[in-house]
């Protein structure tokens, strides 16, 4: 998808900018009741090509306002390294989001983070629509069922990973499971070998978009 001939990148940057300081004073999941950590988490300039998107921010994104900044993190650029990626540069020069933006906190067990509620996805859904509008991404990357889903439908994480869909307006889609270290259909071997196909194809996506 290219960019629109009519909104210029430096007019885009400014939009975006506008929209980063609107998601940060944001506080709507705080007025419907949510006990979410108000504070967005999200990175990237309007120029990407990429555009990761997870489920929500958890504990230590929070704490330093980055995005996969914690154990996620260290496997999801361990996966993006065999794409080709340094994480530095995926960082300066990619977009990096979630389908909810602040840190929802621990599940009732207490045992890893709740699953924003489709409440609080609605209510935060307006944000993404925009940073896709203002980025305008050749690739989506949805990371976890949850975010597939919103990509997607229902597909299964089983059906879609090792997949690339290409949208009518020329964007590619390239999913991925959540790189949580409790992600037990990461456990399987043929889901291993589904998650290097996904990052053979982001690997050619990333040398035909980018090259040199
Ligand atoms: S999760 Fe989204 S909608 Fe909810 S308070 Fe944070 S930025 Fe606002």
């Amino acid at each position: 998808m290219a960019r629109s001939p009519s909104r210029s990148l430096t007019l885009s940057e400014g939009l975006l900018a506008e929209l980063h300081t609107e998601m940060r004073m944001c506080r709507r999941c705080l007025g419907a009741g949510f006990s979410i950590t108000p504070g967005a988490v999200f990175s990237g300039p309007a120029s990407a090509r990429f555009l990761i998107v997870g489920q929500a921010p958890g504990a230590s994104e929070a704490e330093n306002g980055r995005p996969f900044n914690g154990s996620s993190g260290q496997r999801l650029f361990g996966w993006l390294a065999e794409a080709g990626w340094d994480e530095g540069v995926f960082r300066a020069t990619q977009y990096i989001t979630a389908i909810t933006k602040c840190y929802p906190g621990k599940s009732s067990g207490g045992k890893g983070d709740r699953a924003p509620t489709r409440e609080e996805q609605a209510l935060c859904a307006p944000f993404l629509r925009r940073e896709l509008d203002l980025v305008q991404p050749r690739v989506v990357v949805p990371v976890g069922s949850l975010a597939v889903r919103r990509f997607l439908g229902s597909s299964r994480l089983s059906d879609v990973v090792g997949t690339v869909i290409n949208e009518p307006d020329g964007r590619s889609i390239v999913p991925l499971p959540h790189p949580s270290g409790v992600s037990l259909w990461l456990n399987r071997s043929e889901n291993q070998e589904r998650v290097h196909q996904a990052l053979a194809h982001l690997r050619r996506l990333h040398y035909q978009l980018e090259p040199g």
